[in-house]
């Protein structure tokens, strides 16, 4: 597909895993801003951002809710960095059927970081005192409709996995709560 090109604004969050310290800080207070009504509770399991937890070995890796996997993928990685070896799965982002991060605890759908809509700066970063999360923003040219394509590739995976019924309930829901 080719067309008109335009400009999109590019946010990104850079991790430095050596900063972080387990906190938690940031799986709060992204749940409480998607609490319905916001900040009306916090409960990490409703949180974008989840830090993968081995206090024993040091290790705490923030992984943001990326795109939802409609199957579990056929292979594993497992990661040595600086003689800590990281489990299977630790750096994903998907939301997939083998485990039970990044899906919405009542309706079991699937969570996505949407960098705080509406708000200046993600607030993970903001609640991060020892900028283990830092912000950036920068422009980048795109092809017209490719936000359009993304949101229709992502609306099938969803009606495939939930039915099309559930997708327009869920929709329906979260319209009034919008
Ligand atoms: S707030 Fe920062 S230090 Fe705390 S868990 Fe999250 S990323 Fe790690
Ligand atoms: S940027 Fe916002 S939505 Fe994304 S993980 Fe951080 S607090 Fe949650």
């Amino acid at each position: 597909m080719t067309g008109e090109r335009k400009t999109k604004k590019v946010k990104t969050i850079k991790i430095n895993v050596d900063k972080c310290n387990g906190c938690r800080a940031c799986e709060v207070i992204c749940s409480a801003f998607h609490a319905a009504p916001k900040y009306s509770s916090n409960n990490p399991a409703r949180s974008r951002i989840r830090v993968i937890r081995d206090p024993l070995a040091d290790i705490y890796v923030p992984i943001y809710a990326g795109d939802h996997a409609v199957a579990e993928c056929a292979g594993r990685d497992k990661y040595t960095i600086d003689g800590k070896e990281y489990d299977e799965c630790s750096f994903c982002r998907a939301s997939c059927p083998s485990r039970s991060e990044f899906k919405e605890p009542d309706s079991g759908l699937p969570l996505k970081c949407d960098m705080c809509e509406g708000e200046e700066e993600p607030l993970c970063v903001k609640w991060c005192m020892v900028d283990a999360l830092t912000y950036e923003e920068r422009e980048e040219e795109v092809e017209e409709g490719a936000d359009r394509e993304e949101l229709e590739i992502g609306l099938e995976a969803l009606a495939a996995k939930y039915g099309v019924k559930t997708l327009q309930n869920t929709l329906a829901r979260l319209s009034k709560k919008a």
